[in-house]
C-alpha cells in the first residue's frame, strides 16, 4: 500500500452500524433495506423516475440494453475511451460494439463521431460521463432522434449535473446507470443503480435482475399470495443487490453531497498547483454544471514519458492510475471490431499521457500537498 493510495474508501462508523444492525435484523439478501434505497436514490431524481438496484453498474448497463430489446445483429455505439463493462454488456447479448472516439478536452464521446458510426443496425448508444463530467446527452437524443436507446453509464457521475439537472434524471436518455464499486464516488463494496423513467423498462429490469420471475422474494414473503408461489417468465439474471450493501449504501447517499464538495475542494487545490505547469488539466464544470471530480486526469507533456512518471511517483509514496486504457488497444476488442491502423486517434494520442492522481474524500489536506509537491519535482 502506498504511503498515499490512489483510491480509499470513505466508510464512517455510520456505514458500519448500518450493516450491523442489518446483520442482526435476519434479513440479509434483497429486502426492506434495498426498497428504502431504491426510495431513496429515486427521489435525488424527481417524482416519475424510479431506481432499481442491482449488485454491479455493469449488471445494470446489462439489464438496460436487455430491456431495451438490444439483441443479436444489432450495434450498440461505445466511446473507446471507457471501461470494458461499457462494451462487454453488449456482447452478453449477442449484439456487436462499435466503438467512436472521444474529444481530446473531455474524454467523453464525440456526437460528430457518433453519428457518423450510425447503421440501419444501431440500436443504441452507451456514453459515458467520464471522471464525472457530463455528456451532453439532450444534444446526443436531438442528434440521434428517437429510434435510438440511450443508456447513460454514469459510474463515475454521482454527483453530476448538465443545465443545472442531475445526471440520472433520464430526462433525454431511457436510463442511466450508476456504479457503487469500492473506488467510485461513493460505494456499498460492490453495488450498482438503473434509474429510469420508463415504467416498462424498470419492470422488466426489476423481472430480469432476479431469475425471471414475476416478483422479488421480499414481496414474496410479505404479500397476500402463498410465499411459494411464483412465475417464471423468462431466463433471468441473478443481480440484486442484498440489504446489508444497501443498508451502506443508504449512508454514504446521505453523504455524498459532502463526499462530493470535498472532492471538488481537493480538486481546486490541484488547479491552484498546476494552472502554471505543462501540464494539460482536466476541464472544469462550467455554467449550469456540475462535476463529481471521481477522478483527477493529469495529461503529462510530450517531454514525460507517462509510465516512468508512474513509475517516480510510485517510489515515492505517490499511488496512482490510468483512466482508460482505451478498448481498441486491448487484445479482445481490438480482434473483435478489426482496428484498421489508428482508427482512434484522440484516444490513442491521450492514453499516452494520461495519468489519474489520488483523488478521494477522505484525503487530509497534507496528503493533497504531498501530491503537489511531488508531481511538481518530477516536472522540474
Ligand atoms: C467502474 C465502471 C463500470 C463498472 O462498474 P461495476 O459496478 O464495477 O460493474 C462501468 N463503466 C465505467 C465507466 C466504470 O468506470
Amino acid at each position: 500500500m502506498p504511503r498515499i493510495p490512489f483510491s480509499s474508501p470513505d466508510i464512517g462508523e455510520e456505514e458500519i452500524q448500518a450493516v450491523v444492525s442489518t446483520l442482526r435484523s435476519g434479513w440479509v439478501t434483497t429486502g426492506p433495506e434495498t426498497a428504502r434505497f431504491e426510495e431513496e436514490f429515486a427521489r435525488r431524481f424527481g417524482d416519475e423516475v424510479e431506481a432499481i438496484a442491482v449488485n454491479s453498474a455493469t449488471a445494470g448497463l446489462h439489464l438496460a440494453l436487455e430491456a431495451c430489446g438490444v439483441g443479436p445483429g444489432d450495434e450498440v455505439i461505445v466511446p473507446a475511451w471507457t471501461f470494458t463493462a461499457t462494451a462487454e454488456v453488449v456482447r452478453y447479448l449477442g449484439a456487436t460494439p462499435v466503438i467512436a472516439d472521444v474529444t481530446a478536452d473531455s474524454l467523453n464521446i464525440d456526437i460528430d463521431k457518433v453519428l457518423s458510426a450510425v447503421t440501419a443496425r444501431t440500436r443504441a448508444i452507451i456514453p459515458v460521463h467520464f471522471a464525472g463530467l457530463s455528456v451532453d446527452v439532450r444534444a446526443l437524443r436531438t442528434a440521434l432522434g428517437g429510434e435510438i436507446s440511450i443508456i447513460e453509464d454514469a459510474a463515475h457521475a454521482l454527483p453530476s449535473e448538465k443545465d443545472g439537472v442531475a445526471v440520472g434524471s433520464c430526462l433525454y436518455s431511457d436510463a442511466t446507470v450508476f456504479s457503487f464499486y469500492a473506488n467510485k464516488t461513493m460505494t456499498t463494496g460492490e453495488g450498482g443503480m438503473i434509474t429510469t423513467r420508463r415504467g416498462n423498462l424498470a419492470k422488466r429490469a426489476r423481472v430480469m435482475r432476479l431469475h425471471g420471475i414475476d416478483r422479488d422474494v421480499f414481496d414474496r414473503y410479505s404479500s397476500t399470495r402463498p410465499s411459494w408461489a411464483y412465475d417464471v417468465i423468462a431466463p433471468g439474471y441473478k443481480y440484486n443487490l442484498t440489504d446489508s450493501a444497501s443498508a451502506m449504501g443508504r449512508v454514504q447517499l446521505r453523504r455524498i453531497d459532502q463526499m462530493q464538495q470535498r472532492r471538488e475542494e481537493i480538486s481546486n487545490l490541484y488547479f491552484d498547483a498546476f494552472s502554471s505547469t505543462d501540464l494539460t488539466l482536466p476541464r472544469r464544470a462550467e455554467r449550469g454544471e456540475k462535476h463529481s471530480w471521481h477522478l483527477f486526469v493529469l495529461r503529462l507533456p510530450k517531454r514525460i514519458e507517462r509510465d516512468t512518471f508512474i513509475e517516480r511517483l510510485s517510489e515515492r509514496g505517490v499511488g496512482s492510475s490510468v483512466h482508460f486504457i482505451p478498448l481498441h488497444l486491448h487484445s479482445y476488442w481490438r480482434s473483435l471490431v478489426g482496428v484498421d491502423g489508428d482508427a482512434f486517434p484522440v484516444s490513442s494520442s491521450e492514453f499516452k499521457k494520461a495519468v489519474s492522481i489520488p483523488l478521494f474524500s477522505k484525503m487530509t489536506d497534507s496528503q493533497v500537498n504531498d501530491v503537489i509537491s511531488n508531481v511538481t519535482e518530477l516536472l522540474a
